[in-house]
């Protein structure tokens, strides 16, 4: 029987999903939230948790935004439209996105990834609190997105939950990669501090060989207990954020653990398991990393003999519109294909971001995406 208290009622059910013996606050509307989503995570399948994962993720995506934001980004969207009608670059609004890169030292080696291969031509470093303060203090007010992730493992910068919460205190919506190697007991109490809505976790393997197969050097048992600590840790906490996504680059070495993956990310209640295509530097010989269902490749074999891109490419790309990605160093570069910084449209340190948003460079990189795509090297490799 529930036994009646000022605030709610306490249940005895063995089968609850949160917990045999429940107290169910009705006067604290907070809780709802985070009751609703944990009864759904336990009866869910895990296609249906990332709908679920999705309105979560977008309620606190829309509670950030402004009038400001919402009127630069509509500016940005119809001068994108209209430079591609007219084939010109007319850009209205400043960067709805950035990614910024905290360093660009990993504790991994993997393959398809210059941080990992040590091959990068640009400096290794991490990002100065100054340099990112004044990042984010000059484009929080029309930031609607910040990724805090470009190359590198984002935990090995000592401050790096620090910088989330700089972002997250300005109301920026901030998420991040991660290799899950550094998510301690200390690290998994600050990230739940530190406002992080969106925490993305790689894991492309499901048994250890699999895993460091691609993720050289890489533990999974370390992966999992982090992600494992970090759930629980937000449940004790009552706390929905950060929204856990599990990345799963899919290759042909690992695809044949895609239902094991589903299983164990169920059990975890990981809130989102997403499939990802792997990009390869030399497709067109093929590799073995390509997998065999075409649905998790970006290629596909020609009836030349050799692989080509499955999308066509178009002269366009709305992320250029969008937002740029700044490297640990001040460098803007125009997304995260360039991953060495070979385009570099500007300094952020001694230029403000609206100038270089706009300046000559910048425009005649998308004047040519406009006209020419194929002439830029990294858009050939590009799904965008
Ligand atoms: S590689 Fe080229 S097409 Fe792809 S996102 Fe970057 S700029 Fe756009």
């Amino acid at each position: 029987m529930p036994t009646p208290t000022p605030l709610g009622i306490r249940v005895n059910l063995s089968v609850c999903p949160l917990g045999s013996n429940v107290f169910i606050r009705f006067k604290d509307p907070t809780y709802y939230p985070f009751a609703i989503n944990n009864i759904l995570l336990t009866y869910l399948r895990i296609s249906d948790r990332t709908f679920v994962n999705q309105l979560i993720t977008a309620h606190s995506y829309l509670k950030l935004l402004s009038w400001r934001k919402i009127s630069n980004y509509f500016l940005l969207f119809s001068s994108f439209h209209y430079s591609r009608w007219i084939k010109k670059p007319i850009v209205w609004g400043k960067p709805t996105t950035l990614s910024i890169e905290p360093t660009t030292s990993c504790n991994l080696r993997c393959p398809e990834c210059p941080s990992g291969l040590r091959i990068f031509s640009r400096p290794t470093g991490m990002i100065q609190e100054a340099l990112f303060k004044k990042i984010i203090d000059e484009n929080a007010p029309e930031l609607t997105y910040l990724h805090l992730y470009f190359q590198g493992e984002p935990y090995l910068h000592p401050k790096f939950l620090e910088l989330v919460k700089y972002a997250y205190e300005r109301k920026v919506f901030t998420a991040t990669s991660t290799n899950a190697h550094y998510l301690t007991e200390q690290n998994v109490s600050k990230t739940l501090d530190s406002g992080l809505k969106q925490l993305i976790i790689s894991m492309d393997g499901i048994t250890q060989e699999v895993y460091q197969d691609y993720r050289i050097g890489g533990s999974l048992s370390k992966v999992q207990e982090g992600l494992k600590l970090l759930i629980e840790k937000r449940a004790e906490r009552k706390q929905l954020y950060p929204r856990v996504i599990l990345q799963f680059l899919v290759t042909g070495k690992n695809e044949h653990q895609l239902n094991e993956l589903k299983y164990w990310a169920s059990e975890m209640k990981v809130d989102e398991l997403q499939l990802k295509s792997t990009q390869i530097y030399d497709f067109e010989n093929g590799s073995e990393l390509i997998p065999s269902e075409e649905k998790y490749s970006r290629y596909i074999l020609a009836k030349n003999g050799k692989w080509k891109l499955k999308k066509s490419i178009e002269n366009k790309c709305w992320r250029m519109w969008q937002g740029a990605v700044v490297t640990w160093d001040g460098r803007v570069v125009p997304c995260c294909f360039d991953k060495d910084a070979e385009h570099v449209m500007g300094q952020i340190n001694y230029t403000p971001m609206a100038e270089i948003w706009q300046n000559s460079k910048y425009q005649h990189f998308r004047k040519q995406l406009l006209t020419d795509r194929t002439e830029i090297e990294i858009c050939k490799n590009c799904s965008e």
